[in-house]
């Protein structure tokens, strides 16, 4: 008899000891999440409030969200104002002293980054849905993923010290697999001659910038503003000049207004692309969001 509750006294402390040692993080977006889940495997339970189908911009700050942030270790943003809308009300709705800004508990990873189209003139209302402290999507671009690896490591590792190790190890691994793909992902692109390209909105700003592509045209006015009928016939005028074959819309944006744009322009191609993990049912790696990116190129020559 003894013997069976120290057994299940024992089960109980592991159980518990487990649970204890196991970090909760929220993260703002599933690429981030499975940043976090590629860094941190078993010794992390992670979610993310934004959902890979979803506009990360604009996200309702639901109830549910609130209950895991106050469960919360971990919360992860990737800042520079992307989350700007929704995020701010969910940490106080959360009431975690842990995860609020300023704590070990939370962490943005854009700010920490090479960041790009900062804005250093005055904004108003005028100018959009500007981001001024610069384009928030870093994670479009395969090598920043490497080096966001690496952040999330080291504050896992605050959190966590002796699983530090770990940590180390995964995120190296993800920055070597992401540059020598990243190196096969710019021949092909490089080898189907496209080089510029429309888009909705400024998302794939870093994807441009690592293959050496260029932005003709954004088919958004200005962040965030749905096109006007001025501002099409721009970028039709703008496109035909530039000679630009290929438009992508990012998947979680309307693509009629870009098939509109094509009509006027013989052999334009427009192809929705994901933009993040489980942007499409096929889409479950980041190195999935890059393939399917290429992949768009690739249209062109095959
Ligand atoms: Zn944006």
């Amino acid at each position: 008899m003894i013997s069976k509750i120290r057994i299940f006294l024992l089960l109980a402390f592991f159980c518990a000891s487990k649970s204890y040692a196991v970090l909760k993080v929220m993260a703002s977006t599933e690429n981030l999440k499975t940043v976090v889940k590629e860094i941190g495997g078993a010794h992390v339970e992670v979610e993310s409030y934004c959902k890979g189908n979803q506009d990360p911009h604009y996200l309702e700050a639901k109830p549910s969200f609130m209950i895991k942030t106050h469960q919360a270790d971990l919360v992860i943003a990737m800042g520079l104002e992307l989350e700007v809308a929704w995020l701010p009300k969910v940490l106080s709705g959360g009431r975690n002293l842990k995860v609020m800004k300023g704590k070990k508990g939370y962490l943005e990873v854009g700010p920490l980054l090479d960041v790009l189209e900062v804005h250093t003139g005055h904004i108003t209302r005028a100018d959009g849905d500007v981001h001024p402290d610069g384009n928030p999507h870093v994670d479009l671009d395969p090598i920043r993923i490497g080096q966001i690896g690496k952040h999330v490591a080291a504050r896992l590792a605050l959190l966590d010290s002796k699983n530090k190790g770990v940590y180390e190890a995964n995120a190296q691994k993800l920055m070597e697999r992401m540059e020598a793909k990243t190196k096969v992902w710019a021949k092909r692109i490089a080898a189907t001659g496209t080089k510029k390209i429309v888009t909705y909105h400024k998302t794939l700003t870093y994807f441009i910038d690592r293959f050496g592509l260029q932005s003709a045209a954004i088919l958004e006015p200005l962040p965030g503003v749905p096109p006007t009928a001025a501002h099409i016939l721009d970028v039709i005028k703008v496109a035909k000049q530039a000679g630009v074959k290929l438009t992508l819309v990012e998947n979680i944006y309307d693509d009629s207004v870009a098939k509109r744009v094509a009509k006027e322009l013989p052999g334009m191609r427009v192809v929705k692309v994901p933009i993040s993990v489980g942007g499409r049912q096929d889409i479950l790696k980041l190195d999935d969001v890059f393939e399917a990116l290429v992949v768009a190129f690739e249209g062109d020559s095959k």
